[in-house]
């Protein structure tokens, strides 16, 4: 497409919030200031478009936002800009200050909102994967996935102590409604006994004989992930099936829950969010529209949002593999 004169771009966060948008915010914001652009902040997701929490950012406003969890600009999930109405209402907010184009960080249904607004009122609109789920196709990570796995991590480390000490059996459920990545990587980085994930179906009576095999090699403790969107039901639904035919074990259950989206991002995150932040921006001077910047194999890469979007980006089958051979 004909790249459009752009003036000003508006940036919002939307959706699940995860660690590393503000850097992403940041760098979007600075790269626009080194074009020359105006730069406005939407509060609340598309849910302040409608409402016009639309406000023009000055540098101070991106002072020391790197390094922090959450997003300034705050999140929402809008049932309204679903509806026709809503969005109409959102575009004549961007038509009173202007606003020429839009940046978009957030999950599968933020950039499909973005993608919808785009061909309703032909307003460019790039979007960042911004998501601590993994799981839009179009880049090798999401932004916040490494830090939500670090602290995934950390947080199983630490229930490994206890687990030890009292011979006990943990079953810890981590994020992950309808992908497995985190559950995957936490379950590889932590020596887990082993990994439920969405997109395969263990039986109970296969997790059974792990856990008996464990025992007579005298492993110490036994810790299994469970992805919370887990064929087989979440943490607790699988402690109660294991309890009634392993009634010997000391079984616990821990939800790691929402403090897997929180927390400073790791630098694995900071970079991919700033890289993406200025991606972002030139890629709509340069009329990239409706598309998803993402990074794969370290180079930038815009995918058109539909195919980001697709749900086709699943867990790797050898880091299945690979957890399944750590975990006997
Ligand atoms: P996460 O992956 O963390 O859940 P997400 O971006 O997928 O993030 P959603 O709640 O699915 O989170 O979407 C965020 C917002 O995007 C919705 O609240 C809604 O306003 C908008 N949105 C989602 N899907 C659509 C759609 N089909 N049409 C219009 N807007 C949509």
């Amino acid at each position: 497409m004909e790249p459009k004169t752009i003036k000003k771009i508006g940036v919002l966060t939307s959706g699940g919030d995860a660690p590393g948008m503000n850097a992403a915010i940041r760098a979007t914001v600075r790269a626009g200031f080194f074009y020359n652009l105006e730069m406005y902040g939407i509060y609340r997701g598309y849910e302040g478009m409608i409402n016009n929490e639309i406000k023009k950012l000055e540098s101070k406003n991106i002072a020391h936002i790197l390094e922090r969890g959450g997003t300034f600009l705050k999140s929402a999930r809008s049932a309204e800009f679903r509806t026709s109405e809503g969005r109409k209402k959102a575009y004549e907010n961007l038509q009173k200050h202007g606003i020429d184009a839009l940046v978009v960080i957030g999950g599968d249904g933020s950039l499909t909102g973005a993608h919808l607004f785009f061909q309703e009122f032909g307003i460019p609109a790039i979007g960042l994967p911004g998501t601590i789920d993994n799981d839009l196709s179009g880049t090798d990570s999401t932004i916040g996935f490494d830090t939500a796995c670090n602290t995934a991590i950390q947080a199983i480390d630490k229930i490994r102590d206890t687990a030890t000490s009292h011979d006990r059996l943990f079953f810890v459920e981590v994020m992950g409604r309808d992908a497995g990545f985190i559950a995957i990587n936490a379950g590889i980085g932590s020596a887990a006994a082993a990994t439920l994930i969405p997109e395969k179906k263990m039986p109970i009576e296969r997790l059974v004989e792990r856990l008996k095999a464990r025992t007579k090699a005298l492993k110490q403790s036994n810790i299994v992930i469970v992805a919370e969107g887990g064929k087989s039901g979440g943490a607790a639904e699988i402690a109660t099936k294991i309890k009634k035919l392993l009634p010997y074990y000391d079984i616990k259950v821990t939800i790691l829950g929402h403090l897997q989206r929180g927390g400073s991002p790791s630098s694995f995150d900071r970079v991919l969010a700033s890289k993406l932040g200025v991606a972002a921006v030139e890629g709509l001077m340069q009329g990239k529209y409706d598309v998803m910047a993402g990074v794969i194999n370290n180079k930038i890469v815009f995918t058109p949002i539909t195919k980001a979007i697709v749900d086709d980006k699943e867990v790797d089958e050898d880091d299945f593999r690979i957890a399944k051979i750590l975990s006997t």
